[in-house]
């Protein structure tokens, strides 16, 4: 139902639902998904409420029949089995039908017969009441069932009135045309008073009823959307909080996360944690003479080989900032970080970018610093990244374009 429900709204975007909504001439028909994710939802709601006041329809029926079997004259009481019988019949139908595929899968058309067949018992009953008083009361329990067609069973006002007037014009005319021949005594006023009456109002309260519940489905897909939009713009609010916008990395404060995160994991499992860190050598030259532009293309590339040698899921690849990379490998000891990093390091050497300002090589490349420790008691985090620093700050002064691990 879920999914049914937001590929239909895929395609009626918001501005329709809400153009249906004012729209002050209101059709009981939606356009073409949203009508079917709105029968879907209504026939789940009718079976609902069907499968709720099934016992209150028992109550009914009991309480007519024992109403008519109380009132009617005793030379009556013979029609009496047969007149209740069927209701009776339809029901049982109803609540063996309850739990069905039937049910679910067509629950307008199941009930629609059952309902039609039901109104024409209420037209036929009456005929085989002789008595005119008994009669005046059949007819009125047969108004009683056009108000449980229409309005207690959650059928849509087209499959009420089909129920309803499909079964009930052809029976009369039958009856206008039949019932001289048959002998049958049919009391037009009291058609007209119960039948006629009853389906005209309730017909009203029917379209009524379905057009405030389209309402409330077009209200409810509306913040349906909303809360999609806004868990949608959560989302992204969240990425863009812990992602760097230029290299898709993960960005300073995620990394400072990460580093809490693996530090105490390291030091609950007495593992290393190891940091990469590196710098673009003389990356300010670079920009001088080919301009930020280039710079910052220069820069996505790089980040493409950090992100490569991220292996592993809790690796982490990260832009500490400025021109500055790190990688963050838990569970690693110093001489594997060290050969991740002449891998980096040869890795951008292989890039080949072209750097005609730096003094230690015509193409782009890295001074790394690396430093790996296994947490104790007393050390922080912050120890790490100092250490990675100073291994950094020592590859820049013996040359660029190396490694140092600590
Ligand atoms: P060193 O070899 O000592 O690291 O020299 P350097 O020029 O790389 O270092 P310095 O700290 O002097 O300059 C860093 C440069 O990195 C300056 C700045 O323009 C550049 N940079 C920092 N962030 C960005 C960025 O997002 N895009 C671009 N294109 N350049 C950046
Ligand atoms: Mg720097
Ligand atoms: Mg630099």
């Amino acid at each position: 139902m879920e999914s049914r429900s937001s590929r239909a709204t895929e395609a009626v975007p918001r501005q329709r639902i809400e153009r249906l909504l004012n729209h002050s001439r209101f059709r009981l028909r939606f356009p073409a998904p949203l009508e079917a994710t709105y029968r879907a939802y209504h026939d789940a709601d009718a079976l609902r409420v069907f499968r709720g006041s099934l016992g209150y329809l028992v109550l009914l029926y009991l309480a007519m029949a024992g109403a008519a079997l109380a009132v009617a004259p005793s030379g009556q009481l013979g029609a009496w089995p047969l007149l209740f019988s069927g209701f009776g019949l339809l029901i049982l139908i109803g609540w063996l039908l309850v739990r069905s595929r039937l049910l679910q899968r067509f629950y307008q058309r199941v009930v629609c017969a059952l309902a039609a067949l039901a109104v024409a018992l209420s037209m036929i009953n009456p005929m085989l009441v002789t008595d005119p008083e008994f009669r005046v009361l059949v007819y009125i329990g047969g108004a009683y069932a056009v108000v449980v067609v229409y309005l207690g069973l959650s059928l849509r006002l087209p499959y009420a009135m089909l129920a309803g007037w499909g079964v009930g014009l052809p029976l009369m005319a039958a009856g206008y045309a039949l019932a001289p021949r048959l002998g049958l005594a049919i009391d037009w006023l009291l058609v007209l008073a119960t039948f006629v009456g009853a389906s005209v109002l309730c017909m009203v309260i029917c379209y009524r009823d379905e057009r405030q519940s389209r309402r409330v489905f077009l209200q409810a897909e509306l913040l349906r959307l909303d809360r999609e939009h806004i868990a949608l713009l959560a989302e992204e609010l969240q990425k863009q909080a812990l992602v760097d916008g230029l290299t898709g990395l993960a960005n300073r404060r995620q990394f400072d996360q990460a580093l809490q995160r693996e530090w105490g994991r390291a030091h609950r499992e007495h593992r290393p944690l190891a940091l990469v860190f590196a710098d673009i050598d003389h990356f300010k030259a670079y920009n001088d003479y080919f301009g930020h532009q280039e710079g910052d293309d220069c820069m996505r590339v790089l980040a493409g080989i950090f992100r490569a040698q991220a292996r592993r899921a809790t690796d982490l690849a990260g832009r500490y900032g400025g021109e500055e990379f790190v990688l963050l490998l838990p569970g690693v000891m110093l001489a594997e970080a060290a050969s991740r990093a002449e891998l980096l390091a040869a890795a951008v050497r292989a890039a080949s970018l072209p750097h005609p300002r730096s003094s230690c090589a015509n193409t782009v490349t890295l001074s790394i610093g690396v430093a790996a420790m296994v947490p104790t008691q007393d050390g922080s985090p912050d120890e790490l990244v100092r250490r990675a620093d100073q291994a950094l700050y020592e590859a820049k002064a013996a040359g660029r374009n190396r490694v140092i691990a600590h």
